[in-house]
C-alpha cells in the first residue's frame, strides 16, 4: 500500500520544481494527481512522468473560473478532493526589488499568485473536501516568511501572508467539524528553476550558488525531493493530528542569527 493510495490530489504549478517532484511523489506513493500549471512544455511527457494516470490542466491559480474549472474536473471525473497542493509561485526579481525600487506592478503580480492564488484555491477545494469525507491542504510557504528579504519585498510579504492564511484555515476548518488539515511548508534554498534569474548563467552562475551554500549549514543545496517527502508526509493519514504546521525544511538556515 501506498501512503496516499486511492486518494485524489491536485498539485499546482506541478510543471516543474517542487510541485513537479511533489505530483510524482504523490502519484508513486498511490495518489491519482490532477497537475496543473499556467505553463508546460509537454503536457504528455508530464502526465507520463508524474505516472499513475496523471492528468494535466492548463491553469492560472490568479484565475477564479479557472479554479472553479479545475475542481468541477475533478468531481466530475473522481467524485473526491482529498489532497490540495499550493505550489505555484513565483518571485519577480529581474529588476531591483528593494524597498526603495520595488513596483507597484511586480509588487501585484508576485501577490496576485503567491498570495491571492492560493487564497482562491483553499476556498474553492474545501466545499468539495468536506462534502467528501475531509482532506489535507498543504500550501509552499518559505523561510522568507520570517527572515528580512531586503531584494525581494514582495516575495518576503507573499509568503508571511501564506503562513498565516494557512493557521486561519486550520483553526477554521477545524472549530467547523470539517476533518481537514491544512498546514505550510516553509523551504529554504531548493535547487530549481525559480533561483535561474537570481543565479544567473556561467561562471557568475557557479560563484552565486556558492555564495547560497555558505549560508546553509548543511553545506549544500536543497533538492525538490526534500520538500516532497514533507509534502506525502502532510498529505497523508500519517500527519492526521498535524493542522496549522509551519514546516521548516531549510539546511538549517533560518536558525543562523
Ligand atoms: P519553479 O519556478 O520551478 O516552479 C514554479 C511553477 O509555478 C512553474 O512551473 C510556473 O509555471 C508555475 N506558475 C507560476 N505562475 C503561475 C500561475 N499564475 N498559475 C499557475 N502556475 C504558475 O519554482 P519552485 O522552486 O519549484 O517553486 C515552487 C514553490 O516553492 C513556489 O511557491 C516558491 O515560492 C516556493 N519556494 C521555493 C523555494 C526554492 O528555493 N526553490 C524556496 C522557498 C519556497
Amino acid at each position: 500500500m501506498g501512503r496516499v493510495e486511492g486518494k485524489i490530489a491536485i498539485v499546482t504549478g506541478g510543471a516543474s520544481g517542487i510541485g513537479k517532484a511533489s505530483a510524482i511523489m504523490l502519484a508513486r506513493e498511490g495518489a491519482a494527481v490532477v497537475v496543473t500549471d499556467v505553463k508546460v512544455s509537454d503536457r504528455q511527457i508530464l502526465e507520463t512522468e508524474v505516472g499513475n494516470g496523471a492528468i494535466f490542466i492548463q491553469h492560472d491559480v490568479t484565475n477564479p473560473t479557472q479554479w472553479q474549472e479545475v475542481i468541477a474536473f475533478t468531481r466530475d471525473r473522481f467524485g473526491q478532493l482529498d489532497i490540495l497542493v499550493n505550489c505555484a509561485g513565483i518571485i519577480e526579481i529581474k529588476t531591483p526589488q528593494n524597498p526603495e525600487e520595488a513596483t507597484l506592478d511586480v509588487w501585484r503580480q508576485v501577490t496576485s499568485v503567491n498570495v491571492e492564488g492560493v487564497f482562491i484555491g483553499c476556498q474553492n477545494a474545501i466545499p468539495l473536501m468536506k462534502e467528501t469525507g475531509g482532506g489535507s491542504i498543504v500550501n509552499i510557504s518559505s523561510i522568507a516568511a520570517t527572515v528580512a528579504t531586503p531584494g525581494a519585498v514582495a516575495y518576503g510579504a507573499s509568503k508571511a501572508a501564506i503562513s498565516q492564511f494557512t493557521k486561519s484555515v486550520a483553526l477554521y476548518c477545524a472549530k467547523a467539524g470539517y476533518n481537514i488539515r491544512c498546514n505550510a511548508i516553509l523551504p529554504g534554498a531548493i535547487i530549481t528553476p525559480l533561483w535561474d534569474d537570481l543565479l544567473g548563467e556561467g561562471e557568475r552562475r557557479a560563484e552565486n550558488s556558492q555564495k547560497v551554500v555558505a549560508d546553509i549549514p548543511l553545506g549544500k543545496w536543497g533538492q525538490p525531493d526534500d520538500i516532497a517527502h514533507a509534502v506525502v508526509y502532510l498529505a497523508s493519514d500519517e500527519s492526521k493530528f498535524t493542522t496549522g504546521a509551519q514546516l521548516i525544511i531549510d539546511g538549517g538556515e533560518s536558525i543562523v542569527s
